[in-house]
């Protein structure tokens, strides 16, 4: 294969595709970053075959096996983080210690799932019965069809592949037409840390060609997918309707609380850092900030000061705080959710601005909204990228009920130095994970991640729960 030019892999082997398509840096779209498949229905067919094929031994393979292939994939991955981190920057746009900071992630996943291999376990119950012995065990689910999403173009992959591979299962892995460098990097890793042919096959390409192939297939036992709530709950449909199983990880309208007790500083770092970095193009970004009264103003002034100093440019530069944009559709989503605010009566108080760079990118100056309703679009809509909102509040009750009025519920922070508050909103928060004093967005690796509403549907993924997704229970019942 020509260098620059990448495959799709399927039954172990990196087989060329029909139709490529260009991978452009957002940053400077001059820069073709490599050639990727487009892949075809039979491109998909033929890695759920390989995957089929694959299963009966793989799911068989000690758990030593998986671990030495997921801690030597792990390895490698954290002793390449800098150039992984550097291709998934240039690919995706967020800044370069973003990247490698991803990198690293997806490498300490690999080495924790590693471990998991070795962990599971079952129950021994006692029956009702004289004599009779009861065992839980768990099994693999079988093949396992993958389809993520452009904003973590190395760590999603690695979250769904090293459970599901760890837990003795087959897959068939469809990353982000806009990213799929980064994911190859990881298959061709993992592939070479030892896996069987098969066990693992990537097909880049269309969700509606190699997506719509993996949804339908009665091959796949199970789909996991993150991305958007539309193409999210089109893919559960069909799974359900065919019987398979489905987990799904979807958008996000996360509020960050800030109470008039908040530290004021501990409360801008937050919103800065929850908004706008990785360009705002995170699941659990804040886009809401709810602030009460007494701090309100004082908040938006902290907030305009600390965004004039964000250096927005080409993701790779040194002091770059946020790069660009993912794509011109993104650009456009984007710019239209600015004009829709102004429309609908907010006061655009920062940014907002389209920037010019010496390299042609997606490069928007991070905006604020302040005077926003509960009711505007800006308020309620996931908009996916640097555009956040503030909404003013009498006081604590006013502050939650606004933080939960929403469709979505995947990260939920507040702001003070109140336990009370601060532990009340804990229990309270109709969200899948809540932050005190912290960021909505930025999460262990090792504990559970997902929402509630419509943020989320089926089993958590990562840490020990991500078992709950990768395998099915058997209960054995045993006289003699
Ligand atoms: P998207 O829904 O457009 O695409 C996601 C994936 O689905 C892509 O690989 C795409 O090719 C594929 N796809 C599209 N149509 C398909 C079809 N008909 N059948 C099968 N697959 C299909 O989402 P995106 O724009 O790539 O990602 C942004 C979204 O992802 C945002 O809404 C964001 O909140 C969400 N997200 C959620 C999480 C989370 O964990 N909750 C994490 C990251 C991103």
């Amino acid at each position: 294969m020509p260098e620059g030019s990448h495959g799709n892999l399927i039954a172990g082997e990196w087989v060329k595709a029909d139709r490529m398509i260009d991978n452009i840096n957002p940053s400077d779209t001059s820069d073709v970053i490599g050639s990727y498949p487009s892949g075809s229905a039979a491109d998909a067919q033929a890695a759920i075959a390989a995957a089929r094929a694959a299963f009966p031994a793989w799911a068989a393979a000690s758990p030593q096996t998986r671990f030495d292939i997921l801690d030597a994939a792990g390895t490698e991955v954290l002793a390449r983080r800098e150039e992984l981190g550097r291709l998934l920057s240039r690919e995706e746009g967020k800044t370069l210690p973003e990247g490698i900071g991803e990198a690293t992630r997806a490498g300490q996943i690999l080495k924790f799932f590693a471990g998991e291999a070795l962990r599971l376990n079952g129950e021994v119950v006692t029956s009702t019965r004289p004599g009779v012995h009861i065992e839980i065990t768990r099994e693999p689910m079988g093949v396992i069809g993958m389809i993520t999403p452009w904003n973590f173009p190395i760590a999603i992959p690695a979250w769904k592949i090293a459970p599901a591979l760890a837990y003795g299962n087959c897959i068939v892995i469809k990353p982000a037409e806009l990213v799929p460098g980064s994911a190859s990097a990881l298959v061709d890793i993992l592939q070479r840390a030892g896996l069987p042919k098969g066990v693992l096959n990537l097909v880049c390409g269309k969700g509606s060609v190699v997506g719509e192939v993996i949804v339908n297939s009665p091959d796949i036992d199970a789909v996991t997918f993150t991305g958007s709530v539309g193409t999210g709950r089109a893919i559960a449909a069909k799974c359900v309707a065919r019987g398979a199983k489905v987990q799904l990880e979807m958008g996000g309208k996360n509020p960050l609380v800030v109470l008039d007790d908040a530290d004021l500083a501990v409360a801008v770092n937050c919103a800065v850092n929850g908004a706008f970095f990785s360009t705002g193009q995170r699941c659990t970004a804040s886009s809401r900030f709810i602030v009460t009264e007494g701090i309100h103003d004082r908040f938006v002034a902290a907030m305009i000061e600390k965004m004039q100093s964000l250096k927005v440019d080409d993701a790779l530069a040194a002091g770059t705080d946020i790069g660009p944009v993912v794509d011109a559709a993104q650009f456009k989503v984007d710019l239209d959710y600015i004009e829709v605010g102004r429309k609908e009566g907010a006061t655009l108080a920062f940014g907002g601005e389209v920037l010019n760079r010496p390299k042609k990118g997606f490069y928007l100056q991070p905006a604020l909204f302040t005077g926003t309703a509960p009711t505007m679009r800006i308020a309620r809509e996931e908009i996916f990228g640097p555009v956040a909102s503030v909404q003013k509040v009498k006081d604590y009750d006013a502050a939650l009920a606004a933080a939960n009025d929403t469709e979505f519920g995947l990260s939920s922070g507040i702001c003070t130095t109140s336990l009370k508050h601060a532990r009340h909103f804990q229990r309270a928060a109709q969200a899948g994970m809540v932050m005190v004093n912290l960021p909505t967005a930025g999460v262990d690796y090792h504990v559970p991640f997902g929402g509630r509403k419509g943020s989320s549907y089926g089993p958590r993924e990562q840490g020990a729960y991500a078992r709950e997704f990768y395998t099915m229970v058997k209960t054995a019942y045993v006289q003699g």
